[in-house]
C-alpha cells in the first residue's frame, strides 16, 4: 500500500461486489463493512446489501486506499451563457461521479468557443452521419 497522506474529504468506500458492475440499475452503494478477501487482498469492503453475518464495521478513522485520476473533461455547453454553462457542466460531472462513489476535486474550470475542425475530405456537417438535415 502506498504511503498514507491526510485528506479532509475522503470518498466513501465502494462495495466490491461484482453485482454493482454487472447488474444494470444497481448503482454505487457506500460500503461500511469489511469482509474477508482473497489471496490478493486481505479484506474487501461491502455495502449493507452484501454484508454477511461475520463482516465487521469499517472504522471511521481507518486509512483508505484512494485512486486519483487526473483527467481533462470537455463537455459542450447546454447554453451560450458562460457562467451557467460552467456551473451546469460541473454539476453534471459531479452527479455522474457521485453515482460511482467518486468525488470531484476541481483544479480549474474554463471555457472556449471552439470552431469544429473539418474532417479530411469533408466539409462542415450539421448533424451526425446519415442525418439528412
Ligand atoms: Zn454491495
Amino acid at each position: 500500500m502506498p504511503a498514507t497522506v491526510s485528506r479532509v474529504n475522503t470518498p466513501p468506500l465502494r462495495c466490491s461486489a461484482n453485482e454493482h458492475l454487472t447488474v444494470a440499475g444497481l448503482p454505487f452503494r457506500p460500503a461500511y463493512w469489511r469482509a474477508p478477501g482473497n489471496t490478493s487482498a486481505p479484506w474487501v469492503s461491502v455495502c449493507d446489501r452484501h454484508k454477511r453475518p461475520l463482516d465487521v464495521a469499517v472504522g471511521a478513522d481507518e486509512p483508505v486506499l484512494v485512486v486519483t485520476i487526473d483527467v481533462r473533461v470537455r463537455l459542450a455547453a447546454r447554453c451560450p451563457d458562460v457562467a451557467h454553462a460552467l456551473a451546469e457542466a460541473v454539476a453534471a460531472l459531479q452527479r455522474q461521479l457521485a453515482a460511482i462513489g467518486g468525488q470531484l476535486e476541481l483544479a480549474a474550470v474554463t471555457s472556449d468557443v471552439v470552431q469544429p475542425a473539418a474532417q479530411a475530405g469533408q466539409g462542415s456537417t450539421k448533424g451526425p452521419a446519415g442525418d439528412p438535415t
